[in-house]
């Protein structure tokens, strides 16, 4: 259910058969000509749409204010928006923070953008997951007072830690597209063109591909929506496996 759209006894459902919580999260950066800004976060949200008809989930109000970085091309007429980390994981922290006290405690931001360096972290992923922790300890010491973990009650927690019980994945960040896919990562070549024609038409201009003059959109014509229906099929088994009740 998009969570806007969520009525106070739909929400107490939805905490007490912990459904998955997800962020669509992503950026607003140039694409090429024959792209919409908009390809990251379009991309995150409309395979969600298509989970949600098999899947009992929570869909936030997508963020498209992250770090799109001025790498690709200047924001001068080319459309990209930049917020910078700092900026981000402040913001972040007060979301997750307030997710919790609703009483979430299974919160995903899926982004898609810069991912093939997720493992390492990139502005906005690092920014949302330095985020998530910041708000884990900031309401278990609400909640709990300082000292919760030294506590007796916790003396039990590595034994639960081992049996996979753990508060650190209330809120986690996930990539879109998981680092083994087969399926080409690129920035606005035929990858992401064909996952942007299978999803959402409305943001591919077929006739402006020969606008584009550089190196990362020179396969952009080749795109197809039947293999951006591949990739969507290898995303969908990707927040399968991810995004548990
Ligand atoms: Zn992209």
């Amino acid at each position: 259910m998009r969570y806007e759209l969520m009525l106070p006894h739909q929400i107490r459902k939805a905490i007490a058969e912990n459904w998955p919580v997800a962020l669509p999260l992503g950026v607003l950066e140039y694409h090429g000509e024959h792209m919409a800004v908009g390809m990251d976060t379009l991309a995150v949200i409309k395979t969600l749409e298509l989970f949600e008809k098999e899947r009992d989930i929570v869909i936030l109000p997508p963020f498209y204010y992250g770090a799109a970085s001025y790498a690709v091309a200047a924001p001068e007429g080319s459309g990209s928006v930049q917020v910078g980390g700092n900026a981000l994981a402040s913001f972040g922290e007060e979301l997750f923070y307030s997710l919790l006290r609703i009483g979430f405690r299974n919160i995903h931001a899926i982004i898609h953008h810069q991912t093939e360096n997720f493992a390492a972290g990139m502005p906005t992923d690092l920014a949302f997951k330095t985020a998530g922790r910041q708000a884990i300890f900031r309401f278990l010491e609400k909640e709990r007072g300082e000292g919760w973990w030294g506590s007796e009650v916790m003396a039990s927690y590595y034994a639960e830690h081992a049996e996979g019980a753990n508060f650190f994945n209330w809120v986690q960040v996930h990539p879109l597209m998981s680092a083994a896919m087969k399926y080409p990562f690129d920035h606005a070549g035929i990858g992401e063109t064909s996952l942007m024609l299978a999803l959402c038409p409305e943001a591919v201009d077929a006739a402006h591909f020969t606008d584009n003059k550089s190196w990362y959109t020179a396969t952009a014509k080749d795109a197809s929506a039947e293999l951006g229906q591949k990739g969507v099929a290898m995303i969908m088994d990707h927040l399968r496996a991810t995004l548990l009740a």
